[in-house]
């Protein structure tokens, strides 16, 4: 799924593409918009609002996307061919530039005044020009029965996190994802809040995201995507386990991360053994 930066990196590509020009193509592929008409209408702006697009137009209205898992927003100049992958969702032209929506999670048309009805229910945007830090920690504060990693990944909270941010600052914060919020100091609470919105905001500008300041491949991250490998902090092997009833997962070392964890179980998708530090030569196996 993609991470808040991601969504703020493709508004503002749609927006630098798209904004203050006449749209001369909008194909909009999706059952509830067939007779919807863009054509003629002018971009004011496109902006992120957690991981939500809205793309805003003269005629007071806003064409609503979400990425949700495979969902993508391409943009280039518009050469006039035809756009015909069964993926896509929406195309949208001026004369200079196309942008091609494709798995898109989401699409609706809505009157701009009415956003709220799609985004209100969503916390403060960790990279919103209204970040509101305050809020989103009393919002988690107000769940003291939550696992803190389902707390941080529910947009209502605080938007903009998916499960790498989740795991990569749980892990930082040394906090296990199954912490009740109950069980975290105020103190720890609010620096773990700090520490989403921190590597959120330093990654916002690149595409090459990382939160270990390395950035060669496969080295970007401390937990996220590295179950079976060694902790780069402590050489314990990196589990992965359900975060909740939904089919998103967390990654995190068990050493390194203080409180309750699912009870072990074999950690099969690299092939490594279920726990206890791996040897230079798994690590070496494994690449
Ligand atoms: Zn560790």
């Amino acid at each position: 799924m993609p991470e808040g930066d991601s969504v703020f990196q493709a508004a503002r590509r749609l927006h630098a593409a798209l904004s203050g020009h006449e749209l001369t193509i909008a194909d909009l592929r999706w059952p509830s918009l067939a007779t919807a008409d863009l054509v003629g209408d002018t971009t004011i702006e496109v902006v992120a609002a957690g991981k939500h697009l809205l793309h805003r137009l003269t005629s007071g209205r806003t064409l609503h996307s979400h990425l949700k898992m495979e969902g993508r927003w391409r943009v280039g100049p518009n050469d006039g061919r035809q756009v015909r992958s069964p993926d896509v969702r929406a195309v949208l032209a001026t004369d200079s530039y196309v942008a091609v929506g494709t798995r898109l999670g989401m699409l609706d048309l809505v009157a701009t005044r009415d956003e709220h009805t799609l985004v209100g229910h969503l916390g403060p945007d960790v990279l919103g020009p209204d970040w509101d830090a305050e809020r989103a920690v009393a919002n988690l504060a107000a769940l003291p029965g939550v696992p803190i990693g389902a707390a941080l990944l529910d947009q209502r909270n605080l938007a903009g996190l998916g499960t790498v941010y989740v795991a990569e600052t749980l892990f930082l914060q040394r906090l296990s994802p199954w912490t009740l919020i109950g069980d975290v100091s105020p103190v720890r609470l609010a620096g773990t809040v700090a520490r989403a919105h921190t590597l959120l905001e330093a990654n916002k500008d690149t595409y090459a995201r990382t939160i270990t300041g390395s950035r060669v491949e496969g080295q970007q991250d401390y937990v996220h995507g590295r179950s079976g490998l060694p902790c780069r902090r402590c050489g314990t092997t990196i589990e992965v386990a359900p975060l909740d009833h939904t089919s998103r997962v967390v990654f995190y070392c068990r050493t390194c991360q203080e409180g309750p964890f699912p009870a072990l179980r074999p950690q099969r998708p690299l092939g490594s053994t279920p726990r206890g530090p791996a040897t230079r030569r798994d690590y070496r196996t494994r690449g």
